[in-house]
């Protein structure tokens, strides 16, 4: 998977530009607030279905303006694929696929993939569980594109049966029958997302081990496992579902005087040991910097097993945040694929002659003009 270009217009502060890049390392850099971090958000879109750090869509449109368009131009198994994204400010963003428009996000989600690392990464192992299961649910839907379809109707079933815990008593007793209906349907749907999250965290702990190991020289055992109410190691997915469907209805008084749903896979968690201990409490800031710096590393051999090739890696802002040791790991890791890296300092990448350098300076390309020959390398490659 390889970007070859990527044209923003009124996107975030970039009016209207045109960016090539090459097969290898990319290096985006410039002073803080120029909008490196606006380009890698504006390529990940299409790897995700919306804004990294935008709440809302209407965000990513430049001030002033009414409407904002990405393309993004890649090459994936020898095939070129242009994706395009209109976002509105009062209605639904529009993504395209070869100029044909896609009926739902979920229908392009997979088509581009990407692993994106940036410094709240780094956080990963102490913060909320929600951020664990967020990186769960952005991996595995780039490769399974029903996941996100089950996650999208696991959300609506959950919006409709907490409207009913809300309801008053005399309200819920007309909603009865619903609310065993949709606890069924929930049931259904935890069990087999949970499955496939379970696979997706096996796989996971295998590649987490050896990237750990390298990184400390084998001396740490990290461990992964999938933690959940409702899932357990060596469950089938019919007990499961039945598992699923005994906390949903045994524990209606308790769900009725919360208003919400209080069992599900939207509780459920990635436990993370390490040598034993529960890494979410137990372990150092340089340890949950290695397990995050692992687990990215992980996601993008999973997605190259599943699919052949490696996912775009784009690492905004990450290497400033990272020591020496674990920057030259992640740059020695990384070195066969595609990356996008923004920087404010481009010395780093100086003594490297394959870096393919792209300066911004206020939403602007500029190519330095030493390297000029570069930006013709890109696009004529493009
Ligand atoms: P840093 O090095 O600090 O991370 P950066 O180069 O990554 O900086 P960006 O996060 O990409 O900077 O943001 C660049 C600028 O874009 C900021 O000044 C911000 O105010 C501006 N910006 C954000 N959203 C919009 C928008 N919708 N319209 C216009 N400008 C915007
Ligand atoms: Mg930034």
């Amino acid at each position: 998977m390889k970007i070859k270009k990527v044209e923003f217009t009124d996107f975030r502060n970039i009016e209207s530009e045109e960016i090539s890049f090459s097969d290898g390392i990319n290096v985006i850099w410039g002073e803080n607030a120029q909008g490196k971090t606006n380009i890698v958000e504006g390529i990940y879109l299409f790897a995700r279905g919306k804004g990294f750090r935008a709440a809302k869509d209407k965000e990513l449109i430049r001030f002033g303006k009414d409407i904002s368009y990405v393309k993004l131009f890649f090459e994936k198994g020898g095939t070129d694929t242009e994706m395009g994204a209109e976002i509105q400010k009062t209605s639904k963003k529009i993504f395209y696929k070869n100029r044909v428009r896609a009926e739902r996000i979920s229908d392009i989600i997979g088509d581009f993939r990407a692993v994106l690392f940036c410094p709240s990464h780094l956080g990963i192992i102490n913060d909320s569980p929600s951020v664990r299961r967020r990186f769960l649910d952005v991996a595995i839907s780039q490769l399974k594109p029903v996941y996100i379809k089950m996650l999208s109707r696991y959300n609506t079933v959950m919006e409709q049966r907490n409207a009913i815990l809300k309801m008053s008593p005399e309200a819920r007793e007309n909603y009865k029958d619903m609310l065993t209906v949709y606890s069924s349907q929930l049931a259904s749907l935890c069990a087999d997302i949970a499955l496939m999250r379970y696979e997706y965290v096996k796989k996971l702990d295998i590649w987490v081990k050896k990237f750990f190991s390298e990184m400390t020289s084998g001396s740490e055992e990290p461990k992964i496992k999938y933690e959940s109410d409702g899932w357990r190691e060596g469950i089938t997915k019919e007990a499961a579902e039945k598992k699923y469907f005994s906390l949903l209805t045994e524990n209606i008084d308790k769900e009725i005087k919360y208003g919400a749903t209080l069992y599900g896979i939207h509780k459920d968690d990635l436990e993370t040991d390490l040598n034993g201990k529960d890494a979410r409490y137990y372990a150092s800031q340089g340890q949950t910097r290695s397990f995050a710096l692992a687990m990215k590393l992980a996601e993008g051999e999973i997605s190259r097993e599943e699919t052949g090739e490696y996912p775009v890696f784009l690492l905004d802002d990450v290497l400033s945040e990272l020591d020496r040791s674990r920057k030259k790991y992640i740059l020695s890791n990384i070195s066969d694929r595609q990356v996008i890296i923004t920087c404010c300092e481009k010395s780093l990448f100086c003594a490297s002659k394959d870096v393919f350098f792209v300066n911004i300076e206020g939403g602007r390309v500029k190519y330095p003009r030493r390297r000029k020959t570069q930006q013709k390398t890109a696009s004529e490659k493009a």
